[in-house]
């Protein structure tokens, strides 16, 4: 039986208490919305504290976003959800949160999508980044259509991160899953870089999904054809390469360097090799 809207009311309250109390939100960041039935949405009200707000609060929209009722006005972001509701019929909630370890990583440009937590690539597979956008305005939820078909959680550049589930509290937990990922990963990086699981380990772990009752698509690798030469290409999380599973992966890279790479050199490291060359030239 599908919960009532005093039940969402109060189980919103409660997902925006835990982000604020983990501190994946400061001040009003953040939003949170839940579908009432197949025509409105509950919706979290623009400036307002996720963490100390109250059920009669929340604001009823149109899947346009227009308001139907409530005192306060929508979150701004509201656009975002409306994009998650559009493309995903099957979910239920989304929830929208600055948590701070996965924010930095949007921040610095790196996705999350090494295949090294087994929780991680059975629950959301990758979490890549959507191209960063400014907040409030049409092209954020333009960034986010590209990727939420096929995804549960992600990224958003330089801003911050978006999940959504069959209810609020699987959205929330995979938020929590997300900045969990980020600070494991972080971590592992400092202390010398993640080692990853195979790609058979990686096709393994999505056949448990099924089991798990889950259902969101996020097709890590498609399925390697009998007999030929399966490697990462055709997967959306790194995985280690057939002979080399579990071998460290160098921070930040994957591989040798190959001459397509990209390199990052110093001001000083670049002057001095221009110099070297004009030396040679003369
Ligand atoms: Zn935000």
């Amino acid at each position: 039986m599908a919960p009532s809207e005093s039940q969402l009311r109060a189980d919103i309250v409660e997902v925006g208490r835990r982000l604020y109390a983990r501190g994946y939100t400061a001040s009003n960041d953040g939003n949170i919305s839940v579908r009432l039935d197949s025509a409105r949405l509950l919706v979290t009200p623009a400036n307002v504290c996720k963490g100390f707000m109250n059920e009669p609060m929340m604001v009823i929209t149109d899947l346009d976003g227009r308001k139907l009722a409530g005192e306060r006005h929508p979150s701004s972001e509201i656009q975002m959800h409306l994009e998650v509701y559009r493309q995903r019929p099957e979910i239920q909630a989304v929830v929208h949160a600055h948590p701070p370890i996965a924010t930095a990583f949007a921040v610095a440009g790196i996705p999350l999508d090494r295949a090294v937590l087994a929780e991680v690539v059975t629950t959301l597979g990758s979490v890549p980044i959507a191209e960063y956008a400014t907040p409030s305005t049409k092209e954020l939820p333009e960034a986010v259509r590209k990727y939420v078909k096929a995804h549960d959680g992600m990224l958003l550049a330089n801003h911050g991160a978006l999940t959504l589930g069959a209810d609020l509290f699987s959205a929330y937990y995979k938020m929590e899953t997300i900045e969990h990922f980020a600070n494991i990963s972080f971590i592992a990086r400092m202390l010398g870089g993640e080692r990853l699981l195979s790609r058979e380990e990686v096709v393994r772990l999505q056949g448990l999904r099924g089991r798990y009752g889950i259902a969101a698509p996020a097709p890590i690798c498609s399925d390697p054809v009998a007999g030929s030469q399966a490697d990462s290409a055709d997967c959306q999380v790194v995985v280690a390469p057939p002979s080399r599973s579990g071998e460290r992966l160098v921070p930040d890279r994957v591989g040798p360097v190959g001459a397509d790479d990209e390199i990052r050199l110093t001001y000083r490291e670049l002057t001095a090799l221009i110099e070297d060359a004009v030396r040679n030239l003369k």
